[in-house]
């Protein structure tokens, strides 16, 4: 069972916006043990929307198509698909009906285009459409199943989980699943991951593992085949093993655990408390912090001292110790930590202070140089760090670095 979707927009080809539906409907039919073997993408026009249909007909066997169909006259999906197999676009008059209903509890009058969401592919059915007005369609032809839904995405994701699976589990009947476990990696590149464990990445089939690398994080994805999810998991349990012997520490979280659950864990579990002082990432890690919910547990308070006064106002790093050394420096990391563990009261704090760059760089105090301390009851320990890239990725390092370094003093 081969399954492709196909994205229709010109917005998706103009860059516009990211073709999101995709991977949410590949997410869902992989949890299926649907294999999704081609993505396309195209824009409104329905002689080019019959062209992806001619090349997704000759390979998949389900072919998910969304967006284009609205009422306007740039939405072409559903007479392309009709045209395509050669069947008739049929009004449903119960359709109409609800539609007008739905347009007189607005108070307001049908446009005469609205009309066209109410027909439908001969042979096929309607999928409801809570949120919105244009239900979907479902439509077998030649062998194949076709599903055409609606584009925005709060519209498109009910109609895939409620409608579109169970109606794919009833006509093709449920008979693999797809599961996978991420592990993810922090404090070694990716290379280095993948020298250490390229073996295992080769010789495996199922389950396979794939490593995947972003700023400064790296995440191993095993991913099995089988009957059942139980019959899954115990495919990749034995590979989970082998590549945690190989990696040992820098294994910090799996699944949707990332750095600030993590920690967040951690700190709930410790009964401890948590502040931060930031320079150069600007609230970042606070942002990464306060995102986690429940995060009021362990998160007391946050600075963003981004001059020197501040500094030395807020959190007590001495005007002397900032005219020796600079804010870019150990002494001022160290201090800011210390202060803001003071100040807050609680029992750990983050500091970081760098260089985000373009500018304000010099040959001894580089742009990309960072230093991170953190503070807690068996006193303050603080590392430098030398990050490449443009400044948003210079602070995305900087916070995420900030966080393993805790995570380190945590276990
Ligand atoms: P409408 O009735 O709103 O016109 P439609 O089914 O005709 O719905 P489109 O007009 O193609 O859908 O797209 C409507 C909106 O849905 C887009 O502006 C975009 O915000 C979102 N959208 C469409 N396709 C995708 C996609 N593949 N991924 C993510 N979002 C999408
Ligand atoms: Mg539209």
């Amino acid at each position: 069972m081969r399954a492709e979707v196909i994205g229709v927009g010109t917005e998706l080809l103009l860059g516009q916006i990211a073709n999101t539906n995709a991977q949410y409907i590949s997410d869902k039919l992989a949890l299926e043990g649907i294999g999704v073997y081609f993505h396309q993408a195209v824009g409104d026009n329905r002689e080019r929307i019959k062209q992806v249909l001619e090349i997704a007909h000759a390979r998949s066997d389900v072919i998910v198509l969304t967006g284009g169909l609205g009422p306007t006259e740039d939405d072409l999906t559903r007479e392309a698909v009709a045209d395509f197999l050669q069947r008739r676009l049929e009004l449903d008059t119960s359709v109409l009906q609800k539609l007008e209903t739905l347009f007189a509890q607005l108070g307001r009058e049908m446009p005469v285009n609205n009309r066209r969401q109410a027909m439908r592919i001969e042979g096929g059915r309607f999928l409801e459409n809570p949120r919105g007005t244009a239900p979907g369609q479902y439509v077998e032809a030649d062998g194949r199943h076709y599903f055409l839904l609606p584009g925005p995405p709060t519209e498109m994701r009910p109609m895939v989980t409620d409608q579109m699976i169970p109606l794919l589990r009833s006509v093709i009947g449920r008979r693999m699943t797809i599961r996978s476990r991420v592990l993810r990696i922090f404090g070694i590149g990716e290379s280095a991951m993948e020298l250490l464990v390229a073996d295992l990445i080769r010789n495996q089939q199922n389950p396979t593992i794939a490593p995947l690398a972003s700023e400064g994080e790296v995440t191993l994805r095993i991913t099995a085949r089988a009957q059942s999810e139980a019959e899954a998991f115990a495919l990749i349990a034995p590979v989970e093993e082998q590549l945690r012997k190989r990696l040992g520490n820098a294994i910090y979280g799996i699944d949707e655990e990332t750095l600030p659950v993590a920690i967040g864990k951690r700190l709930a579990a410790r009964g401890e408390t948590l502040a931060l002082a930031e320079s150069c990432t600007g609230g970042l890690l606070a942002a990464m912090v306060t995102d986690i919910p429940g995060s009021s547990a362990y998160f007391k308070q946050g600075w963003v001292t981004y001059d020197n006064v501040t500094k030395t106002e807020q959190l007590g790093v001495s005007s002397e110790l900032l005219g020796r050394y600079g804010a870019v420096s150990e002494e001022c990391a160290r201090a800011m930590a210390e202060g803001a563990r003071a100040r807050s009261d609680a029992d750990w704090s983050i500091s970081v202070t760098g260089i985000a760059g373009p500018g304000g760089g010099t040959p001894d105090k580089p742009v990309g140089l960072v230093h991170i301390a953190v503070a807690g009851p068996d006193g303050t320990t603080a590392k430098e760090f030398r990050f490449r890239g443009d400044r948003q990725q210079i602070r995305i390092r900087s916070a995420k670095n900030a966080l393993y370094s805790l995570f380190k003093r945590l276990t």
